[in-house]
């Protein structure tokens, strides 16, 4: 665990709170609701959250003891739940079936709110498919390799193929220079991708909170990754928790819970939504040592 200087935790009624430097976090009296269906509502990533990571996207399958968890926990806060994803919108929907009532997906640029769909219009950039046509010409067959054409996101999913990684990289700088202002590069567990600047899970949980059954209750928003460390600073900025999965590097999230198995066990627990269960994180910025590393 991190052990630098502790932060400090603004609550709504801005109030603060220290907590304990280490070890579970002192927010049972501050931070626990009262009544959970109306005063939390709960945002979560799925890939590397809910499910456990893989080589190939397409072979993660939710498992009917995920969907108990998921419809019980949906029931307990009274709907509150969205899913906040990277996937497409469409994939979301398939995986999760009727338990995908509200969710962004591609980041934001669709979104899912009570089953009813918006997408934010963006056209592919010519030089998206260019350097998705290239990669695949160039690496195709290579071990590891797995390209996902998202429309305006593209996926390039390296999984522990360093090597690989880091030849494509110089690539998708220079694609760049070619692409839309605000288009950036975020580098994950799983590879590489390039996404426009509306794609953003901050911005995703920031919409979703104005929104019933969302409005005026407590978020936390659970991730893994490097892309929901936007949805960490939106959740930190709103006094909710922000709780990132390990193993990871530096993160916002001010909060770590250790694997999959503990999120699911914690949305199964008895006592859900405790936030008491989670693990302060103390460093600021805060860290957790140890990269992942994926199946080949
Ligand atoms: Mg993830």
């Amino acid at each position: 665990m991190p052990s630098a200087e502790a932060i400090t935790l603004t609550l709504p009624d801005g109030s603060e709170t220290d907590g304990p430097s280490v070890g579970h976090s002192s927010l049972a009296e501050p931070c626990r609701a009262e009544n959970p269906e109306r005063d939390w509502a709960l945002f979560l990533d799925i890939d590397g959250t809910l499910l456990r990571l893989v080589p190939d996207p397409r072979d993660a399958i939710v498992d009917d003891d995920l969907r108990r968890l998921l419809a019980a926990a949906t029931a307990r806060l009274d709907g509150a739940i969205a899913f906040i994803s990277g996937r497409r919108l469409a994939v979301i929907r398939e995986m999760l079936g009727p338990l995908a009532v509200h969710a962004a997906g591609l980041y934001g640029l669709e979104f899912l709110s009570d089953g009813v769909e918006f997408a934010t219009p963006i056209e592919v950039p010519m030089a998206l498919a260019d350097l998705a046509d290239q990669v695949e010409r160039l690496f195709a067959g290579e071990p590891g390799l797995v390209i996902e054409r998202k429309g305006p996101v593209l996926s390039l999913n390296t999984g522990k193929r360093a090597d690989l990684l880091s030849t494509i990289l110089p690539l998708a700088e220079r694609t760049l220079e070619r692409l839309p202002a605000g288009y950036r590069n975020v580098i994950g567990h799983a590879g590489l991708e390039l996404m426009p600047v509306a794609a953003d899970k901050g911005s995703a949980i920031r919409r979703f909170m104005t929104m019933p059954p969302f409005q005026s209750r407590r978020p936390i928003f659970i991730g893994d990754d490097k892309p929901d460390e936007r949805g960490f600073a939106a959740i930190n900025a709103s006094g909710g928790i922000s709780v990132r999965v390990f193993p990871a590097g530096e993160t916002q999230a001010h909060y770590g819970v250790e694997d999959v198995d503990a999120v699911r066990q914690w949305l199964g627990g008895e006592n859900f939504p405790d936030v008491t269960a989670f693990t302060r994180l103390t460093a600021s910025p805060n860290t957790v040592p140890q990269p992942v590393h994926l199946p080949v």
